[in-house]
């Protein structure tokens, strides 16, 4: 199913995310994950993609199970700046084979001390966009950056590049992690502003664990709230107890979307049942399963 058609459905729902094995050893592991979200019945669950190209196979592999295996509509993630437009149209074609209706695509991370474009790559996502447009009748999701994206300096130039984007051919947009709601409501406004109207998926991260914190620290633009550094200091060395804090954010965060209007949310689940789980529990008599 394409996920344009599902988010014409204005009661609440939950999709969440997984990211493919580093290597084809871990693949079981992941997919037992994935299996087990899927079991949650969320809305869909997309499928992220190493940036390099490397695990490209495994996103569309798991993205196939998802959606024949375990009866979820999945959503595969391609990134194009590490590849050459041949390189991503052998991907596109597999999506094709596998009969996936839904692509997020986006440019990716620049590597580092790397030339970039290099010649026949795409530059921006926009370009992958309308190339996708060509290459098949696929629903097109995009990125989108509440706090702005960090190559960007000024916010109102990102908005403009985002606009350009979805005029590309997007069909809805999921943003990037953020903690504090006022951030994305304002974001709201101000794209709606500029004549961006497709739905908007917030991309909810429960925060469960040091590591994450730490990840989370070392991006430069993510604000965090007082309330959520005050839980980070009191149960960042409790593994158990941070787990259960970190669910506990994040479902208050859902809950006050929810009850603003914004009815889709994706969670980053990081290939934790456990945690989608809990979520999913906590918000049982709110969104429809
Ligand atoms: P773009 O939309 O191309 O934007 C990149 C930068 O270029 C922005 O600063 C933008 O303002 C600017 N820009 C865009 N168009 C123009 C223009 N015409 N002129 C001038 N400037 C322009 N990474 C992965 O490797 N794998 C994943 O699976 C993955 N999934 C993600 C999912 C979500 C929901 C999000 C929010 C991010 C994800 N990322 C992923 C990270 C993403 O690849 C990076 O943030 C990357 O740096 C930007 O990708 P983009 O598609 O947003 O790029």
């Amino acid at each position: 199913m394409k996920i344009r058609d599902i988010l014409k459905n204005e009661e609440p729902h939950i999709s969440f995310e997984v990211f493919p094995p580093k290597t084809d050893a871990g693949y079981d592991s992941v997919l037992t994950a994935t299996q087990k979200i899927a079991a949650l019945k969320p809305s869909f669950i997309s499928v992220t993609y190493g940036a390099g190209g490397g695990t490209s196979r495994n996103t569309v592999n798991i993205a196939t199970q998802i959606k024949n295996d375990f009866g979820v509509t999945s959503l595969a993630h391609l990134t194009c700046v590490s590849s050459t437009k041949e390189e991503v149209h052998r991907v596109i074609d597999r999506l094709k084979e596998n009969q996936i209706e839904n692509i997020l695509a986006l440019r990716g991370d620049i590597p580092a001390e790397s030339e970039f474009p290099l010649p026949n790559h795409y530059r921006y996502a926009s370009e992958l966009i309308a190339d996708i447009q060509k290459q098949g009748d696929f629903c097109i999701g995009a990125a989108c950056y509440p706090e702005g994206h960090v190559e960007t300096e000024h916010k109102k130039d990102d908005i403009l590049n985002l606009k350009h984007k979805v005029d590309c051919g997007v069909d809805f947009l999921t943003t990037q992690m953020f903690f504090d709601n006022n951030i994305l409501y304002n974001f709201l406004y101000r794209i709606r502003e500029k004549g961006i109207t497709v739905p908007v998926l917030p991309g909810i991260m429960p925060v469960t664990n040091k590591k994450q914190i730490e990840r989370i620290g070392g991006l430069s633009g993510t604000i965090l709230p007082e309330r959520f550094r005050a839980i980070v200091d009191r149960f960042g060395n409790n593994p158990a107890a941070m787990q259960q804090a970190g669910i506990a954010y994040a479902t208050d965060q859902i809950i006050d979307l929810i009850a603003n209007g914004v009815n889709h949310i994706h969670v980053y689940s990081m290939n934790k049942p456990e945690v989608a789980g809990a979520i999913m529990r906590n918000l049982s008599e709110i969104v429809v399963i």
